[in-house]
């Protein structure tokens, strides 16, 4: 199995203009530890809005 990065428009919870991200829809823990390590932390597909500089998690829309 494979981890599986996509890209999508990321929506700012203070409703900010959408901006593009990439994130994981599927990570293989085994072929990518670094990534186990981010879900472990909570911070797999953590992002920063850009105009507001709020983090939140995108799931992709
Ligand atoms: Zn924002």
């Amino acid at each position: 199995m494979k981890s599986i990065k996509n890209e999508a428009a990321a929506r700012c919870p203070n409703h900010c203009e959408p901006f593009d991200v990439e994130y994981w829809s599927l990570v293989s823990a085994d072929q990518d530890p670094d990534l186990k390590t981010a879900i472990l932390g909570g911070e797999l597909n953590l992002v920063q809005c850009p105009e507001c500089g709020a983090f939140f998690i995108t799931t992709g829309i």
